[in-house]
């Protein structure tokens, strides 16, 4: 019952603002306070993760930031003192001037990480000429070349170089047809954690009607569980042998499309050649995959004419991420998987919708971004630095020094290996500022932290499905706190070039649909979106000249083929064909460390981070379900809770991720795993760091 000096409540529909999904939800608002947010499966977008019960907690938290911070104390003490939005920016923009004067522009460097993701942020700040990247070019005038952020680990060889190196083609203009396929393979990621959720309900309702459901990893994830899959436990880092291992079968038993292959791909006679290392029993040595499961499924993704192929970051952290994927990638082609009903499928460019990038920036000339030598290949598809080697130029000056950075929505020191190095790294820096909605382990070494406000707080654009329609804001900023667009405008206001942004979330909105022949006033006026126009479905577009911007048939690759051997890995000298290595730290890759153990990484939020244990492991060394334990590696040791299970491959475990927050509770505050991966363990093609083929032991604490 409300008093009766409480305003009665209002329920309004909207959108739930915690992260860029943007989900339909019904919103229910005591005063100006949300109170309530639960999902609204009768609109677009309703299908909502478990957070959408907390979304009001998350906005409300005691840890938000409200107001702009100054440093007080020394770097790294955590030591604030509150300043107004005039002093904040005016102590950034004048040590940003500092620092350009005597090291150069490129001294400052821009990171924007998870927290930033917000679809008109990372389209419209996007560098002119990328396609798709989470970068921001805010320094380009004042001459930085060096905007980097969360493609530096995640995200960029699943959905970009794999796909463009063989296809030609990026993973986001491909879709996966779930609803015709009567085989999904689901490898290396977790549907049923993502968010939004609704993959996880597609491959349900696939399995409903049917379909068969295979989870290849090493632990059978949730995803498997609900799909009742056929769980196939493969050895960290080793899919691409597995992969391998198929297409020897599909060669060997003259099961792949010799049509397709003959007419459309570049480099087949040289993959049967390599493939015949990687025979299903060699192969099994090296996965732990039992040959005839090999061989099987082999067999029955040959036979599934519309099997469909989901994948991330879980085939990304190994010595040949890249390459692995593109085996898979390859397999999915050859036989006959891609661009039929059921498969993976190719947007024709005609039916990609973007938003303008009439006002996006070109980056400076002079000096390339930090990375761009030690990783060309990342370079040449983002235009932007590679953060893992940001504390080289920091520390080391190399290829030039770094001396300042301003750090947008990230947790850099919980995310990237070594946290040391990274502490280090900020230690030694001129000037951090810092960005977000809560503190993070970086916000301690910051001069400036400006507080950020949540997708609830400002009006931005979705795209979801063939709609496009309005976010509105829901509620005003919490205390002093603005919109990352406001931030970024009075940034480049205080540097003097304030005009090349937008100054205001109507200005964006105008920006972004100039000429796309979608009116934002027509937007405001159309609360359920403005359909977009798109053709009908066409397969095979490879043969009817779709895939290509000349409308020539073929593939958008410098050969217009599929290029199992590629061109573009060619001229960056390296194996042009999926060549598989073991992962640098294992059993075949270095011995000497092989009673270790390898390790990875997953989200979650419960009491303690779990690490995951083999029932038979466990009792190998007395751990009991529940038993903190200590995971070591050469770099360390970090404390986790025991969670003794069937469900992982036996001789490997899985600890959770995102430990060493300063504002989490209990063992969440100090297990911060990253203290066991490697920073110099790298895939060479991405630069990405091996955060999922290392190898550790576990000890009761
Ligand atoms: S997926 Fe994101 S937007 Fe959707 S309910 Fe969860 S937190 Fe909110």
């Amino acid at each position: 019952m409300t008093g009766s000096s409480e305003p009665a409540p209002r329920v309004i529909q909207g959108n739930c603002g915690i992260c860029p999904s943007g989900c339909s939800v019904t919103i229910t608002l005591q005063g100006d306070r949300i109170s309530r947010v639960v999902p609204d499966p009768r609109r677009p977008n309703g299908m909502c993760c478990r957070r959408v019960s907390r979304a009001a907690d998350i906005l409300y938290s005691p840890d938000r930031l409200l107001h702009p911070l100054a440093r007080n104390g020394k770097r790294g003490e955590n030591s604030f003192r509150r300043v107004g939005w005039d002093e904040a920016l005016d102590i950034t923009a004048s040590r940003m001037q500092e620092i350009k004067s005597r090291f150069g522009p490129e001294a400052l460097c821009l990171y924007t990480g998870r927290g930033t993701f917000e679809r008109s942020l990372w389209e419209m700040l996007a560098p002119a000429g990328v396609r798709e990247t989470c970068a921001w070019s805010l320094l380009f005038p004042f001459g930085s070349p060096n905007t980097t952020g969360a493609g530096s680990n995640c995200y960029v060889s699943q959905a970009v170089i794999a796909p463009a190196t063989t296809f030609g083609v990026w993973w986001a203009d491909t879709e996966v047809d779930l609803e015709r396929s009567n085989l999904i393979v689901v490898w290396g990621t977790n549907p049923a954690n993502a968010s939004p959720p609704d993959l996880m309900e597609r491959i349900l309702k696939a399995h409903r009607r049917g379909a068969r459901v295979v989870v290849i990893d090493h632990r059978r994830t949730e995803t498997a569980v609900r799909a009742e899959a056929t769980w196939i436990p493969v050895r960290p880092g080793t899919d691409g042998a597995l992969a391998l291992a198929m297409i020897n079968v599909i060669i060997e038993e003259n099961l792949y499309d010799q049509e397709f292959v003959r007419e459309w791909t570049a480099g087949f006679p040289e993959l049967a050649e390599y493939v015949r290392q990687f025979p299903p029993r060699k192969a099994s040595e090296v996965t732990g995959v039992p040959e005839e499961t090999i061989r099987g499924l082999a067999r029955e993704i040959a036979g599934a004419r519309g099997a469909a192929f989901l994948g991330y970051s879980g085939l990304e952290y190994t010595t040949s991420a890249v390459q692995n994927i593109r085996a898979i990638l390859i397999l999915w082609a050859v036989t006959g998987n891609i661009d039929v009903p059921g498969g993976v499928l190719f947007a024709a460019p005609a039916d990609r919708f973007s938003v303008s990038s009439r006002h996006r920036l070109d980056p400076p000339g002079g000096p390339a971004p930090v990375g761009a030598s030690a990783y060309p290949l990342y370079h040449y598809f983002r235009k932007e630095a590679q953060a893992m080697e940001l504390p080289a130029a920091i520390l080391e000056n190399r290829p030039y020094p770094v001396r300042g950075m301003l750090v947008f929505g990230a947790s850099i020191i919980t995310a990237y290996p070594d946290p040391n190095l990274w502490r280090r790294s900020f230690s030694a820096l001129d000037f951090l500022l810092v960005v977000d909605r809560y503190p993070t382990e970086d916000s301690r070494y910051a001069d400036v932290i400006l507080p950020a406000a949540t997708s609830f707080e400002y009006d931005s654009y979705l795209i979801s499905g063939n709609t496009v329609r309005l976010r509105r804001k829901v509620v005003e900023p919490l205390g002093e706190s603005r919109s990352d667009w406001d931030i970024v405008a009075g940034i480049a206001a205080r540097l003097g070039y304030g005009h090349l942004f937008p100054s205001s979330t109507r200005e964006m909105l105008q920006w972004a649909f100039e000429g796309t022949g979608i009116d934002v006033g027509r937007l405001e006026a159309s609360p359920d979106g403005i359909p977009l126009s798109s053709s009908a479905r066409v397969y095979r577009k490879w043969e009817k000249g779709l895939l290509r911007r000349d409308g020539k048939p073929g593939f958008p690759t410098p050969s217009g083929k599929m290029e199992i051997s590629s061109n573009i890995l060619a001229s960056f000298g390296f194996e042009p064909i999926p060549v598989f290595s073991p992962p640098a730290e294992g059993p075949v890759g270095s011995p000497q460390l092989a009673p270790h153990r390898n390790i990875g990484r997953l989200a979650g939020q419960r009491p303690n981070p779990l690490v995951w244990i083999n029932t038979h492991d466990a009792l190998a060394r007395g751990i009991a379900n529940g038993d903190p334990v200590d995971v070591v590696s050469p770099r360390g040791r970090v404390r986790f809770e025991a969670h003794v299970t069937d469900d992982i491959m036996e001789g490997s475990v899985e600890a959770d991720a995102h430990g060493g927050s300063p504002i989490a509770r209990g063992l969440w505050r100090t297990s911060n795993v990253n203290e066991l991966t490697d920073s110099g363990n790298r895939d060479p093609l991405s630069g990405f760091p091996v955060y999922k083929a290392l190898l550790c032991d576990v000890a009761k604490a």
